[in-house]
């Protein structure tokens, strides 16, 4: 049995100074520091740091060089040894509008070796499919020739590996694929890369949309007279919405008016593409090339094409711009994801009974340490 002691314990609710964490697999305690032989357990010293529930990125391309939507099982692989240093414990490797036989390639390699478990990192909980069912006048970086007419059997068939997927509810075809997708299976129905008005994308929550992908960027804006996608996803209860908190997609003015409005509801992701983590140079997104210089990833014509954030920045940057406390924060990258993906039983936050998912921060949330299932999977200078 581990412990670790001298750690200020950001539970879902509150900071909990002294106390300590004890946990194998699972956390079994969160009790007092006096209460506890230190000599019983192999012990962990957090030296003051912050201890924070793993974090788990909903909306992640790729990483280190590699791309889900390459169909490759070493790269999956390393995509989950590399964001595991960012204290990202769990994650869905996202496919992009690439043909519908290179998506299905990649599904099966994601299932692959999330059924395989013959991976060392990040634990895999399902893939995000980023279209293709979405309206090419607000395409983004995704290619305008592989988008396709809405199709409930496609995400049906498979429903045990696709966690949750991106539609445009205003095209033809769509609120059909909608319903039936949320009468006949669990997989998450999210708005995205869409034109609809407002009107239209309540249309799409009333037959079974609950997720937004990356508010604000390829969608309607929120105009007074025209609330668009972004007023719909802001003012639904039921909705929630991801938010690429790189101060770049999304301007950190927002960060405040987001977090009140959506709540809980709110789910940080990094959106990173194959660049994240390395140097600046040329990279590729779906096919297409793409520049990345500092924090910004733009295609020739200047498009903004993916991020290379990483999520634990998300959340120092959401923290750093927003009036919320520490665990308000964290769960935007942590608890929020859990609950909208079914997790939260088992993930998601600090908690007696749930995984042993724990990572230990500086005050910048820097990784200091990645704790995957009770293992210690990372350990920084
Ligand atoms: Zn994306």
């Amino acid at each position: 049995m581990k412990c670790i002691i001298n750690g200020r314990l950001v539970l879902e609710d509150k900071v909990l100074d002294s106390h300590a964490i004890i946990f194998d697999e699972k956390i079994e305690k969160i009790i007092s520091e006096d209460e506890i032989n230190v000599n019983d357990y192999e012990v962990i010293d957090a030296k003051g740091n912050l201890v924070l529930p793993g974090l788990i990125d909903m909306h992640i391309h790729g990483y280190l060089g590699a791309d889900a939507s390459d169909g490759d099982a070493d790269g999956i692989r390393k995509m989950a040894e590399g964001i595991i240093q960012n204290g990202v414990t769990s994650w869905c490797p996202t496919t992009m509008t690439v043909s519908k036989e290179e998506i299905e390639k990649a599904f099966d390699t994601v299932r692959e070796v999330k059924n395989s478990g013959e991976y060392y990192g990040s634990r895999i909980l399902g893939v995000n499919s980023e279209g293709p069912f979405i309206n090419e006048a607000k395409k983004g970086a995704q290619a305008a020739e592989h988008i396709l007419k809405p199709d409930a059997d496609f995400i049906k068939k498979h429903s045990d590996i696709v966690k949750l997927f991106t539609v445009a509810p205003e095209v033809e075809g769509a609120l059909e694929c909608i319903e039936k997708v949320a009468e006949e299976t669990d997989v998450l129905i999210s708005m995205g890369h869409t034109d609809a008005s407002y009107e239209e994308a309540k249309c799409g929550i009333e037959k079974g949309v609950r997720h937004t992908t990356h508010l604000f960027n390829a969608m309607t804006a929120l105009s007074h007279r025209s609330p668009g996608v972004t007023g719909a996803a802001l003012s639904d209860g039921r909705v929630s919405t991801e938010l690429i908190a790189d101060t770049f997609h999304v301007n950190k003015g927002v960060f405040a008016l987001v977090s009140k409005l959506k709540g809980d509801k709110l789910c940080l992701i990094t959106d990173c593409m194959r660049a994240g983590g390395m140097p600046d140079g040329e990279y590729s997104l779906g096919g297409q090339p793409v520049f990345k210089e500092g924090i910004k990833c733009l295609m020739p014509d200047g498009t903004i094409a993916g991020s290379v954030l990483k999520l634990n920045e998300a959340v120092r940057n959401l923290y750093e711009n927003t009036e919320l406390e520490i665990y308000e924060a964290v769960n935007c990258a942590s608890l929020n994801i859990a609950k909208v993906l079914g997790e939260d039983k088992e993930i998601g936050s600090l908690q007696e009974g749930k995984r042993a998912d724990i990572i230990i921060t500086d005050g910048k949330f820097s990784v200091l340490s990645t704790i995957l299932g009770g293992e210690i999977r990372y350990k920084g200078e």
